[in-house]
């Protein structure tokens, strides 16, 4: 039998999704060394389009990674919503031109480009962490993970998504869920798509359909749309996800039926929206000696404004210059952290620099995901007024800027 293994280790990223792999390769630019835990065997680069708005592509660029994936993914001109009402059909048009740069990548693409720019040995698959205590010694923490081994990690950082070991360590609230599941998907078309260049949002009732083209031969779509589901087997049986979701979008304009219809069955997934309430984004305790959170673990919010996976990447940016300013402050190498108090400092201003703009935008998203939610008029009428008044400039959130590396 394999004896188990000790390690000490300085900073350590828990999760491989997209904000972890943004996370180390933000350090690593930063000449700062980490190894990111994941437990898959492999990168899970997977599970459909994801829109990234100007915001996300200036973080992206900040990685130095952006210039690839512009390369495969349409430049998106204009928002088309549409109103569904009975037989009645309402649209609007709106213009990107005053919000910046707005495309949607492949998942894989996003995934792939970011690990591909960090050092061989930085990702360790197969490694779940179970996890995660306080070193009483050395004020550090002790990490347990599956294959029975034990890391003591100087700098922990919780990339791992909605359901963290390492957020359930800093005592987090519990995410919420909405009533609304998402069914995302890809449609190929071999002779090309001929789409406008264009995100359309279509709206019935309590039921939404997004699509947008990546390339001109891709589109990726998504459905969302009050599902009762209480068996869970349903989640992983694509055929059924497909009826359910055509059932779903009966009545909508035919060419979106089509998408659905013609898709290409491997990509389809459904997820049940969860989501940290904007009250414990602003009130959270995020960070507990040299341990903090970012991504999905510290601010997951469903996908109504587009903004989870790039509010991710603006996380990482943020992180990685907190880290190596208090570094250079205090006239340490930049490439090594000393002093616990030194680093805690450094995460004292990255979660200060981040929680307003995280609140924002998951106060944005609570809003229109409750829109949803409620078949109450008198509530659609409160939350309605209350997007209104706050969220006039609807893609407000795209004209952030985390700054520079
Ligand atoms: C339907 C839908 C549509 C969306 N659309 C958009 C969009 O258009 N634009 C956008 O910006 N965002 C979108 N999002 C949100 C976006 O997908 C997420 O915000 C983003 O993927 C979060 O990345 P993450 O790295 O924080 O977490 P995750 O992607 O969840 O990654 C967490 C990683 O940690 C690993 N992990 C978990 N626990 C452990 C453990 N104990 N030990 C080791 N590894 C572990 C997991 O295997 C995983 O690889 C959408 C989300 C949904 C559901």
């Amino acid at each position: 039998m394999d004896r188990a293994i000790f390690e000490d280790l300085d900073v350590v990223i828990v999760g491989g999704g997209i904000c972890g792999l943004a996370t180390a390769l933000a350090l690593h630019r930063k000449g700062m060394k980490s190894i990111v835990m994941e437990r898959s065997e492999a990168l899970r680069a997977t599970g459909g389009g994801i829109g990234i708005p100007a915001n996300g592509w200036r973080a992206l660029d900040e990685l130095g990674v952006a210039s690839k994936l512009r390369l495969n993914a349409i430049l998106l001109e204009k928002v088309r919503d549409i109103f569904l009402n009975g037989s009645k059909r309402q649209e609007e048009l709106t213009s990107f031109s005053n919000i910046g740069e707005v495309r949607c990548v492949k998942r894989s693409d996003l995934i792939e480009a970011l690990a591909q720019d960090l050092p061989l040995g930085t990702i360790r698959f197969g490694c779940q962490i179970l996890s995660v205590k306080l070193d009483t010694n050395s004020c550090f923490t002790i990490l347990h993970l599956n294959n029975g081994n034990t890391i003591r990690a100087k700098v922990l950082i919780g990339c791992d998504g909605a359901n963290s070991v390492v957020g359930d360590f800093l005592e987090l609230k519990p995410k919420k869920l909405h009533s609304s599941c998402a069914v995302r998907g890809f449609t190929y078309f071999p002779n090309g798509h001929g789409f406008a260049h264009e995100l359309v949002r279509a709206r019935r009732d309590n039921t939404l359909f997004g699509m947008a083209p990546v390339t001109d031969n891709l589109a990726c779509w998504f459905v969302v749309h009050q599902w009762h589901l209480q068996d869970s087997k349903v989640f992983k049986d694509q055929e059924i996800i497909k009826q359910m979701t055509l059932e779903s979008i009966k009545g909508f304009p035919s060419e979106k039926i089509q998408l659905v219809k013609n898709c290409d069955i491997s990509t389809l997934t459904l997820t049940h929206l969860r989501y940290r309430a904007p009250w414990d984004i602003l009130l959270g305790q995020f960070r507990r000696g040299t341990v903090t959170v970012a991504g999905d673990s510290m601010h997951v919010m469903a996908p109504f404004v587009g903004q989870g996976g790039s509010s991710g990447i603006e996380d990482a940016v943020v992180l990685a210059r907190c880290m190596t300013r208090k570094s250079i402050q205090a006239n340490n190498d930049p490439k090594e952290f000393k002093g616990q108090k030194l680093i805690e400092e450094a995460m004292d201003e990255y979660v200060k620099e981040r929680r307003m703009r995280l609140v924002k935008l998951s106060t944005q998203a609570y809003l229109i995901g409750s829109l949803l939610d409620t078949s109450s008029s008198l509530l659609k009428l409160i939350f309605f007024v209350l997007l209104g008044a706050f969220f006039r400039d609807q893609f407000g959130h795209a004209r952030y800027n985390c700054g520079h590396l």
